[in-house]
């Protein structure tokens, strides 16, 4: 007995009447459900139509159907990573507007969007003040990388210390911390924005201690490295923290004004002379 007892077989033999249309579309119905592959089930009629049409070869068509399924595969996987790395919202990086930043190298952003750095489990920190886009290229390389195929997920440093806490509280922060491993990347986004008490800071330690070599993370922060002490209420946590996220990292600073001011400010001006007319 196998789990393909009721396989209709078809049988090419000598002699053997060829099958029906409809014998066969059931046939193709059934093997795609076997091979879990729904995108076969859907368009091989039509690209056999096709096929027939444009006068391609069996192995163009079997290519065709083949990519079709692989096509659609990727990209529900890519969907169901973004949806399940919780960013606020979706951001990409072809949105993101590169002349608002002038000083960011555009070979450094071209490397992290490769996604490379994350099977080697390097770091990427943002850093600058606020509204310069520290977000929106956290989630647009968060996007990248679920693109590729790494599960990814989002937090803010305040959402990352609850969230350990709570299992720590359960005594289970060690299970919590190897179940993070198994995202390949995790976004840390505010670091700076609200101190942490000792415990916090602690939590948080243990986090990128546990995720040392062994998975990315890339965070931001308002806060220059020299003022993480002040985060953490604790120097001495605060440089052994920022020894293990940049031994492997890439850190860039963002500068300039904070994109939203900066956008009302150009209306302001582009709108002013018309008014005083
Ligand atoms: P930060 O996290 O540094 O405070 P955000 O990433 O939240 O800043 O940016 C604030 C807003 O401005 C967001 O809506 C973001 O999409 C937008 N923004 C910032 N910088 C840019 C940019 N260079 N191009 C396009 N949009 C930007
Ligand atoms: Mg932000």
């Amino acid at each position: 007995m196998t789990a393909y007892d009721d396989l209709p077989v078809l049988d090419h033999g000598p002699g053997s009447a060829p099958p029906t249309g409809a014998q066969l579309a059931s046939t193709i119905a059934y093997l795609a459900r076997v091979l879990k592959t729904p995108t076969i089930a859907r368009t091989w009629a039509e690209l056999a139509e096709t096929a027939r049409q444009s006068g391609w070869s069996h192995e163009e068509y079997l290519a065709t159907v083949l990519q079709r399924q692989v096509a659609d595969r990727e990209a529900h996987g890519t969907a169901l990573r973004i949806g399940g790395a919780h960013f606020p919202q979706v951001k990409t990086l072809e949105e993101f507007n590169l002349d608002h930043q002038p000083s960011l190298r555009r070979d450094i952003l071209a490397h992290l969007a490769t996604t490379t750095w994350i099977p080697k489990a390097d770091n990427v920190v943002l850093l600058g003040p606020p509204g310069v886009g520290k977000t929106h290229l956290a989630i647009a390389l968060g996007v990248k990388a679920a693109q590729a195929g790494y599960p990814v997920l989002f937090d803010t440093a305040t959402g990352w210390v609850a969230r350990l806490a709570s299992a720590h509280a359960a005594g289970r922060l060690e299970l919590e911390l190897k179940r993070l491993r198994k995202y390949k990347l995790l976004i840390i986004d505010e670091i700076g924005y609200l101190a942490f008490d000792h415990d916090a800071a602690n939590l948080f330690f243990q986090l990128v201690a546990s995720r040392y070599e062994q998975g990315s993370i890339l965070a931001t922060s308002n806060m220059p490295f020299g003022r993480w002490g002040e985060i953490f209420s604790n120097d001495i946590v605060a440089a052994a923290m920022i020894d293990r996220l940049v031994h492997h990292a890439e850190v860039v600073t963002l500068a300039g004004d904070s994109y939203r001011t900066r956008s009302r400010r150009e209306l302001l001006e582009r709108d002013t002379p018309a008014k005083a007319k």
